[in-house]
C-alpha cells in the first residue's frame, strides 16, 4: 500500500490510529500519515506541528503514542542565580518553557536579587518515592498482623522483589494505613536519579506476589491505593513528603530589598503573612505560597518532567519575616518534588539539552546526585520566583498608599 493509500483508509477509519506502524516500520512515516490524515479529515494545516527534531523512533513506544508531531513551547532562561547548595554549589541558569509572559522577567529579577545578597542556602531535608498497593484483608486485625509482618521484613522485599527489578531502586521504609478490613501499604524507595515511579511500581506489583503468597487469605487489589499520592492534590504528601522534600532559605540586606525589589522587608513580610499564610489557610489550600505552581511548571515542560506532577509541586510554604537587624529572611519549602534526570521524558534531546545548562543531563556520579542537585535549583528558582512576586505586590501597596498620602 502506498502512503496516500495508507492515509485515505485513516481518514475513512478503515485503519485506526494506532494500527499505523503495522503498516510501516518507520516511525517517522507512520506520524507523517497520521498527521496528514487528520489534515484531511478536517480540512486543516498541522504544519507547525509537523516541523520539529524529536526522531519518533526514539519517542514512539517508550514517551509517546499515536505520535503525529510535537508542539513548541517558548524556552527562556533566568538566572544567573547563586546557590549555595549541599550538591548545587555556584551559578546557575534555569530555562523556563512557558506561554505565560514576564513570568522569566520576574524569576531573572528574583535570581538577580538573591545572587546580589550572597545566594540561596538549599537543603535537601528527605528523598523518597512511594508507592500504596491496596490488600482487602478479612478483617482489620489481619490488617494489623500484615503490616507489622511488612515492616518487620523489608530487607527480604528488597532482597526477593525490589532488587529482582531495579539496580538503583532501594526499599527504605513502609508505613502503613489500615481502614476497616482494607491496608494500604505506602512503600519508600530510593531511586537515585530517577524520579523513579515505574521504578517502584513494577517493584511494588512484584512485593504484592510475594505477600499474595505469603498470605493467602489477602487478596490484593490495587496497584496504588491512592494514598501514595500521585497527581493529585493531597495532605498526605504536604505532610509526608514524596520525592524531593527540598528547602530554600536567604537573608536579604534592606538595601538590597529597597534597591532592587523597591519595597521593604516589613511589607513583603506583612504581604507574605496576610496573602500566602492567611489567605491560603482560608481557602484551605495546600500552596501557602504565591506561585511555586508557575516556576515548577515552566522547569518540569522544559526539562522532561512528569507535567502532572506539578500538582503536588506546586504544594509548600512560603515564609518571610523581618531578622533582628531588619533584613529580610525568606524561605520555601517544598513536601514533594517529583523530579528525576534520568528515564521519562528526560532523554528527549531538547529537555535533555535543557538539563544539560544546568550540567545535570542523565546519571549523577555517584548516583543520586544529579537529581538532589536538580531539586536544589529548582527550590532556588522557585525562591526566587515568590520573592519577586511578593515583592511586586508590595511595591503596589506602597505605590498606592504614596498616591493616597499625596492627594
Ligand atoms: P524509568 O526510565 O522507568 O527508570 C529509570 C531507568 O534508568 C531504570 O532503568 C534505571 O535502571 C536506569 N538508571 C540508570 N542510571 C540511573 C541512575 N543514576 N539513577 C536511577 N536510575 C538509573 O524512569 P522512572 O523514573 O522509574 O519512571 C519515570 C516515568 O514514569 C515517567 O515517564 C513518568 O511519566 C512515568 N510514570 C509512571 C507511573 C506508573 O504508575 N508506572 C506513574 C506516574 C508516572 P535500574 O532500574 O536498573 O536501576
Amino acid at each position: 500500500m502506498n502512503i496516500e493509500e495508507l492515509i485515505e483508509k485513516v481518514v475513512k477509519g478503515e485503519i485506526k490510529l494506532h494500527q499505523v506502524e503495522k503498516y510501516t516500520n518507520d516511525k517517522h512515516l507512520a506520524t507523517e500519515v497520521r498527521r496528514k490524515a487528520l489534515e484531511k479529515r478536517f480540512n486543516i494545516s498541522l504544519k507547525n506541528i509537523g516541523h520539529y527534531s524529536i526522531d519518533p523512533n526514539q519517542v514512539i513506544g517508550k514517551n509517546i503514542e499515536n505520535m503525529i508531531g510535537a508542539v513548541q513551547i517558548p524556552m527562556g532562561v533566568a538566572g544567573p542565580l547563586k546557590i549555595n547548595g549541599e550538591y548545587a554549589k555556584g551559578e546557575f541558569y534555569i530555562p523556563l518553557a512557558t506561554t505565560e509572559g514576564a513570568l522569566v522577567a520576574s524569576v531573572n529579577r528574583g535570581c538577580s536579587t538573591l545572587t546580589a545578597a550572597g545566594g540561596v542556602k538549599t537543603t535537601v531535608i528527605d528523598d523518597k518515592m512511594t508507592r500504596a498497593p491496596l490488600l482487602k484483608c478479612p478483617d482489620a486485625r489481619r490488617a494489623r498482623e500484615i503490616a507489622q509482618w511488612t515492616e518487620e521484613n523489608l530487607d527480604y522485599l528488597q532482597e526477593k522483589a525490589v532488587s529482582k527489578i531495579t539496580r538503583h531502586g532501594k526499599l527504605r521504609g513502609v508505613k502503613p494505613y489500615i481502614v476497616g478490613n482494607n491496608l494500604y501499604l505506602r512503600f519508600e524507595f530510593e531511586t537515585a536519579d530517577a524520579m523513579g515511579m515505574n521504578m517502584v511500581t513494577i517493584a511494588s506489583e512484584e512485593i504484592m506476589n510475594l505477600i499474595e503468597e505469603q498470605f493467602p487469605d489477602v487478596k490484593y487489589l490495587a496497584l496504588s491505593g491512592n494514598l501514595c499520592v500521585d497527581k493529585k492534590p493531597n495532605a498526605m504528601n504536604l505532610i509526608n513528603g514524596r520525592g524531593k522534600t527540598v528547602i530554600a532559605e536567604a537573608i536579604i540586606p534592606r538595601e538590597i530589598v529597597e534597591t532592587k525589589l523597591k519595597t521593604t522587608p516589613e511589607l513583603i513580610a506583612e504581604v507574605n503573612y496576610r496573602k500566602n499564610l492567611v489567605g491560603s489557610a482560608q481557602a484551605g489550600s495546600y500552596g501557602f505560597n504565591a506561585h511555586f505552581g508557575n516556576i515548577v511548571g515552566a522547569i518540569f515542560l522544559a526539562t522532561g518532567q512528569d507535567e502532572a506532577q506539578i500538582t503536588e509541586g506546586s504544594h509548600g510554604i512560603t515564609l518571610a519575616e523581618v531578622t533582628p537587624e531588619g533584613d529580610l529572611y525568606t524561605s520555601i519549602t517544598m513536601p514533594s518534588l517529583e523530579i528525576g534526570t534520568v528515564g521519562g521524558g528526560t532523554r528527549v534531546p531538547t529537555q535533555r539539552e535543557a538539563l544539560s545548562i544546568m550540567g545535570i543531563a542523565g546519571g549523577g556520579d555517584p548516583p543520586g546526585t544529579n537529581a538532589k542537585k536538580f531539586a536544589e535549583i529548582i527550590a532556588g528558582a522557585v525562591l526566587a520566583g515568590e520573592l519577586s512576586l511578593l515583592a511586586a505586590i508590595a511595591a503596589k501597596h506602597l505605590a498606592k498608599a504614596h498616591k493616597e498620602l499625596g492627594r
